[in-house]
């Protein structure tokens, strides 16, 4: 709708003008006049200077001198010339002007005085032969300057052209890609439903007064249909599809990128309704140029108007920027704040199901046989992302046609499936053993989190490996927001933690490296209930750690000790190791208790690889419960 507005449909083209005038190869072309006019005025002097008169061997000028003939004359460092009391005899042009070129001569001047004609010297050509010699160096440099000049912006892309001449290619106005292209990202596709709806019906949102986020951070692993995303938003909302990889700002020249980013804006509002994408945002906030004229400051100007331009836009004229980046944790929290990308939606590699939909879309295009059974293929292909698939597919299809096989049969996905998984070991492709421990280890939280009492239900069980570390996870999801915990939600929570680690050493015999984290977790808990929240009977109940922490739990505990002895420190580890030990054994308990839906639960979820909460309720026998509120929490 901000397309019919005149003012900024207009403005874009004429500022282009002016844009690349100001960048033009050519010197402005006064420049080029005066240089011509001081060439000509050098050669005239120097004609004139050397053509008045008539021409005479020095032996000549020597005789006339002696003859009395000459009234005067004016001596030059190579020449001089003079006047004659009359012309001399066989002068054609008769010419009292004379000139003769100088000989070394030290008697001259004296033989001059003696026949009383007057002389001079003379250094009037001197000022050409000194402009001549700055003039020339300059007049080359000048050349060589508007040579590399017009080389530089003469090609298409070329470094001068910058911003502009890129600008069509931004612009993709009919994206074809659908929602139906994308499977296994459900979430984030939901999610991005209701940019597409805004886009298509903007006036039913900003009528209700409501705020249209700005823009939307596409985060995961690489692979995953991130860009593919994107481009399915425009395809749906049938809007145009600027887009921009974080790489391509980083330019040269500093305020290159800036200007592109200007530049990108001004368009995309022209086109509004429209869609600006930056794949690998993370480029834009990491990369350091390499350029003896701009160091980071490139990055920084370009971010910094990148911040600008969102800050300065409004969004109900319908321009929704989005990006894409794997390495969230690198980016300028700025960049994180409201009203900038403050809608994050995590494209996470797919589960078994997922990997199904994904292999159904890439495989319409191929000839199958009838023995390719894709759900075989999804459960062998743990780890495996959008674009692996996609790869995969593609290999088979190659192994086919290589064998002369008129169609791709099961045994070719399965070749291709080992030579890829081979390639992506690299990847950290978890192995059968891996995954494994991994399902008993969720396992174990989930059970013990779901048989105790005062818990957070809990919402998710994963081992689907993420993109930021965690191998699996277990996510519960409180019922309502929890200002107080007393001891024994903490004592149970300390057992949920633990729970992973109890499992392993239940059913395998042997505990892995996974339960690092939730050890240090429930250790930094146990501390706290010992040093902070007095709930210790031995040490009653004194803050032993002299500061305050914004919020119970989460936060780590700085290394820093308070003002006890050692006495009193032996006496913290040893009840913290206690209460660390009873939490072990509840959990051992429970685990030990349940020992059969251990495995039953193990075994679906290595299946399944993502398990909802009402399943495993349904699994243990545990009444379902209601629908939960906010704040997560995960366990690894
Ligand atoms: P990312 O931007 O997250 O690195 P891409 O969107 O570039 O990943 O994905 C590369 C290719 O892999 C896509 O063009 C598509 O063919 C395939 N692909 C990736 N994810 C999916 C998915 N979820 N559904 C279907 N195809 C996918
Ligand atoms: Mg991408
Ligand atoms: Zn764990």
């Amino acid at each position: 709708m901000a397309s019919a507005k005149p003012s900024s449909g207009s403005k874009p083209p004429s500022g282009g003008r002016r844009g690349t005038r100001l960048l033009d190869a050519r010197p402005p072309s006064s420049l080029w006049y005066g240089l011509a006019f001081l060439v000509v005025l050098g050669l005239a002097q120097a004609y004139f200077l050397t053509q008045t008169g008539q021409s005479i061997p020095y032996s000549e000028f020597k005789v006339l001198l002696k003859d009395g003939q000459v009234v005067d004359v004016t001596i030059g460092e190579q020449m001089i010339h003079g006047t004659l009391k009359q012309p001399a005899a066989n002068d054609p042009k008769q010419l009292k002007q004379f000139i003769t070129t100088r000989v070394e001569d030290p008697k001259l001047t004296e033989e001059l005085e003696s026949r009383g004609v007057k002389y001079t010297g003379e250094v009037a050509s001197r000022w050409l032969m000194d402009l001549m010699g700055w003039l020339l160096p300059l007049i080359f440099l000048v050349a060589i300057w508007a040579f590399l000049f017009r080389r530089m912006s003469g090609a298409e892309g070329g470094i001068m052209s910058f911003g502009r001449s890129r600008a069509k290619i931004y612009a993709d106005d009919e994206v074809k890609v659908k929602f139906s292209d994308v499977a296994g990202v459900d979430e984030a596709e939901d999610e991005l439903r209701e940019i597409v709806d805004f886009l298509k019906n903007p006036k039913k949102y900003t009528s209700l007064g409501g705020r249209i986020p700005k823009g939307a951070l596409l985060v995961g692993p690489p692979g995953t249909g991130k860009t593919l995303l994107a481009r399915a938003v425009a395809g749906e909302a049938h809007v145009p599809f600027f887009s921009l990889s974080g790489s391509e700002f980083v330019e040269m020249f500093v305020g290159v990128g800036a200007a592109r980013i200007r530049d990108l804006f001004q368009q995309a509002e022209a086109k509004a309704p429209c869609i600006v994408f930056i794949d690998e945002l993370d480029a834009l906030g990491k990369t350091r140029v390499q350029s003896p004229l701009g160091s980071h400051e490139e990055r920084e100007q370009t971010l910094n108007q990148l911040l600008a331009e969102m800050d300065g836009f409004d969004s109900r004229k319908g321009v929704i920027i989005m990006a894409a980046t794997n390495r969230p944790e690198v980016l300028d929290p700025a960049l994180l704040r409201p009203g900038r990308f403050d809608r994050q939606v995590l494209v996470d590699k797919p589960d078994v199901k997922g990997r199904e939909a994904i292999l159904r879309i890439h495989t319409k295009g191929v000839k199958t046989a009838a023995n390719v059974d894709v759900k075989v293929v999804a459960a062998r292909t743990a780890g495996f992302a959008g674009a692996d698939l996609a790869n995969l597919v593609n290999e088979a299809a190659l192994l086919a046609a290589r064998n002369d096989k008129t169609e791709v049969e099961m045994r070719d996905f399965e070749s291709a499936i080992d030579r890829l998984v081979a390639g992506l070991e690299k990847k950290r492709v978890m192995s059968t053993k891996e995954r494994e421990i991994v399902a008993y280890h969720e396992s174990g939280h989930a059970i013990v989190a779901s048989v105790l009492p005062g818990l957070d239900p809990v919402h998710k069980i994963s081992i689907v490996q993420r993109g930021f570390g965690a191998l699996g996870y277990t996510l519960q999801l409180p019922l309502e927001d929890r200002y107080l915990m007393t001891k024994g939600d903490l004592l149970s929570q300390l057992a949920v933690l633990l729970g992973g680690r109890t499992a392993e050493e239940i059913a395998l015999g042997d505990i892995s490296t996974g339960a690092q984290n939730d050890l240090q977790r429930a250790t930094d808990i146990a501390r706290a209930m010992v040093t902070e929240f007095g709930m210790s009977e031995s040490l009653g109940a004194i803050n032993y750690d002299g500061h305050k922490r914004a919020r119970f739990l989460d936060i780590p505990i700085p290394q820093e000790r308070g003002l006890y002895g050692e006495e009193t420190a032996q006496k913290i580890d040893a009840e913290i190791k206690r209460i660390l030990t009873e939490a072990h054994d509840k959990a051992r308990q429970i685990l030990t208790d349940h020992r059969g839906k251990l495995e039953t639960v193990t075994r679906r979820l290595l299946e399944v690889e993502v398990m909802e909460g009402d399943e495993l309720r349904q699994l243990l026998g545990i009444a379902s419960t209601a629908s939960p509120a906010t704040a997560p929490s995960v366990s690894a």
